[in-house]
C-alpha cells in the first residue's frame, strides 16, 4: 500500500519537482525510522544532517526523498526541506474530510491522546490517525500530520511546546474542530516564570480552532479562567471537564473497579454514562473525561467510547504496572520512569496511597526544567510523599536534595543516594513481597535503566 503520497502531490504541496516518480506510504526524517517505501525528509540539525544518511535510508526502503542537496536517488529538491515538511503537513490536513483533535497540556498530553485514539478506533475501527510518541513538537506535528492517511475520519495529534507562540504556529498547521487542554503545571517553568503564563501559552492552541470548533479546558484548574477567556474568543462550544459539579463533563462518582481501575458515573452534556477507566489514579479519571468530551464534541458513541476506556494498553514509563518476582513472592512495579513533574507526581503518589500493599516505596528522581522554582518544588513533595502514605523513600540524584533536607528528622524513613545505579541497588535488597514500588522521575534521571533492571530481577 502506497498510496499516502505520490511524487506529483508532494512535488505540488511543497514547490519543486521529482526527478523520478514515486509513490511513498509512510514518512520519516530519522533514518533509523525509515521502513520499507517511506519519503525520507533530509534535514539539517543542529548537530547533524540527514543527508549523510541518504544511503541508509534508500538502502532500508525509501521510496523516495525530499532534500536540499542534490542526491543520486529518487528526490525534490527544495530549498529548506523543514519548510516542506510543514508544507507537507498543510497539505495533508488540507486534503483531510475528518475531524481532527489537537492535545495540550503541561501533563497527560500522550496518555489522552493515546486514549483518544482508542475511543474513537473503536467507533471507526482502523480509520483514525494519531500522532506516534511525544511527537510534537515544530517538527514532530508536521511529520504527524504528513503521515495521516487520506481518509482518516479522524486524526488526533500531540502539541507540545517550550516558549510562547509555538502553539499558535503548530495549531494553524492541525486546525483541530476540537482542542483539548488537558491540564497546567509548572512543567518548563525555568522558560515561562510562572504558571499563569504557561496557561496562556497552552491556550493559543485555541487560536487555530476551525470556525465550528470546541474548546475542552479542565475545569478543576486555578487556570481555567485564563483558558476559557482564550477559548470565548475562538470557540463556537467550550467544555469543560473535571469534579466540580459545575463541569460540563463531569464525574458523579467514583468507586475502584474490579480490573485496578475506577468505575466512573460522569455527567455529559448529552448523557449520563458509566464506565470503567484502566488506568488507575484520579488522574487518569481527568484525561478520560477529557477524552469523552472530544467525543461529545464531535458527535461520537460515548458508549463505544466508554468501553474502549476499560481496555487502555499500559504506556510504558507513564503508569505501566506490572508484578515482578521477588524474593517469596511478587511485588506491584508502577513504572512513571518517562516524566515527572510537581503535579504528576502528586497525582502518581496519591495513587500509590490506594494501592492495597503491606508497604508503600516511592523511588524518586528529580523533575527538570523547574528553573528558579526548582529548589522549592522539590523540597514540596514531601506533602505528596504523605498523602501517598509512603513508608520508604529512595530518594535518587542531587536534585532531590532539599526534599531530603526537608525529610530530614521527620517521621518518614528514606534514603537518599547518588545515581540510578545506587537506587538500583538498594531497591534490590530492599523490596519484598507484598510492597508496591512507584519509580517516578524525569525521563534524564535514567530511572527506566532501574525498571528494566526490577524486570529481570529473581
Ligand atoms: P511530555 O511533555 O513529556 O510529552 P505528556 O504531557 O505527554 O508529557 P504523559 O506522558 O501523558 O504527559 O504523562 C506523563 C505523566 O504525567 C504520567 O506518567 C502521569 O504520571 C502524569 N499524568 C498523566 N495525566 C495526568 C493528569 N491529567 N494530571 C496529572 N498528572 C498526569
Ligand atoms: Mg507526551
Amino acid at each position: 500500500m502506497s498510496d499516502l503520497w505520490t511524487s506529483e502531490e508532494i512535488a505540488q504541496a511543497i514547490g519543486g519537482v521529482a526527478s523520478a516518480p514515486f509513490a511513498v506510504s509512510g514518512v520519516a526524517f530519522d533514518s533509523r525510522e525509515v521502513t520499507g517505501g517511506d519519503l525520507f525528509v533530509a534535514m539539517k540539525g543542529e548537530t547533524t544532517d540527514g543527508h549523510r544518511f541518504i544511503d541508509k535510508a534508500f538502502g532500508q526502503g525509501a521510496a523516495g526523498a525530499i532534500v536540499s542537496e542534490p542526491v543520486s536517488q529518487p528526490h525534490i529538491l527544495v530549498p529548506d526541506s523543514a519548510a516542506a515538511l510543514e508544507a507537507l503537513g498543510r497539505a495533508s490536513r488540507a486534503r483531510m474530510q475528518g475531524k481532527v483533535v489537537g492535545v495540550t497540556g503541561s501533563v497527560g498530553k500522550t496518555g489522552t491522546k493515546e486514549a483518544l485514539f482508542h475511543a474513537l478506533d473503536r467507533i471507526c475501527p482502523d480509520q483514525v490517525h494519531r500522532s506516534v510518541k511525544s511527537y510534537n513538537n515544530h517538527v514532530g506535528v508536521p511529520l504527524s500530520l504528513s503521515r495521516m492517511p487520506r481518509a482518516s475520519a479522524f486524526g488526533v495529534f500531540e502539541m507540545g511546546m517550550n516558549h510562547a507562540g509555538e502553539l499558535a504556529q503548530l495549531t494553524r498547521q492541525v486546525r483541530p474542530h476540537v482542542a483539548i487542554v488537558t491540564a497546567i503545571a509548572p512543567a518548563h517553568i525555568e522558560f515561562f516564570g510562572t504558571e499563569e503564563k504557561i496557561a496562556e501559552a497552552k491556550a493559543e492552541i485555541f487560536e487555530g480552532l476551525e470556525p465550528d470548533g470546541t474548546a475542552v479546558i479542565p475545569y478543576d484548574s486555578p487556570h481555567v479562567a485564563t483558558l476559557y477567556a482564550k477559548a470565548e474568543q475562538h470557540a463556537a462550544r467550550i467544555l469543560t471537564f473535571g469534579f466540580d459539579e459545575e463541569a460540563d463533563v463531569r464525574a458523579r462518582d467514583m468507586v475502584p473497579a474490579a480490573n485496578g481501575g475506577t468505575l466512573v458515573t460522569a455527567t455529559l452534556p448529552s448523557a449520563e454514562l458509566c464506565f470503567t477507566v484502566s488506568a488507575p489514579g484520579e488522574h487518569w479519571v481527568s484525561n478520560a473525561l477529557a477524552v469523552l468530551a472530544a467525543v461529545e464534541a464531535s458527535g461520537g458513541d460515548l458508549a463505544a467510547a466508554g468501553l474502549a476506556l476499560a481496555e487502555l494498553p499500559g504506556l510504558p514509563g507513564r503508569g505501566e504496572r506490572r508484578m515482578i518476582a521477588v524474593a517469596g513472592g511478587e511485588a506491584l512495579l508502577i513504572d512513571e520512569s518517562y516524566n515527572a513533574n510537581p503535579l504528576s507526581m502528586a497525582a502518581t503518589l496519591k495513587q500509590l496511597g490506594k494501592e492495597d500493599a503491606s508497604r508503600r516505596i516511592a523511588v524518586l528522581g528529580g523533575m527538570r526544567e523547574l528553573g528558579d522554582r526548582s529548589y522549592e518544588l522539590h523540597a514540596g513533595l514531601a506533602g505528596s510523599l504523605a498523602a501517598g502514605k509512603v513508608d520508604y523513600a529512595i530518594l535518587v540524584g542531587d536534585e532531590m536534595t532539599p526534599l531530603a533536607d526537608t525529610l530530614e528528622g521527620q517521621r518518614l524513613a528514606f534514603a537518599h543516594v547518588p545515581d540510578t545505579a545506587a537506587a538500583t541497588n538498594l531497591i534490590q535488597t530492599e523490596m519484598r513481597a507484598g510492597d508496591a514500588i512507584l519509580v517516578k522521575g524525569s525521563n534524564g534521571i535514567g530511572l527506566s535503566r532501574l525498571v528494566a533492571a526490577l524486570g529481570e530481577h529473581k
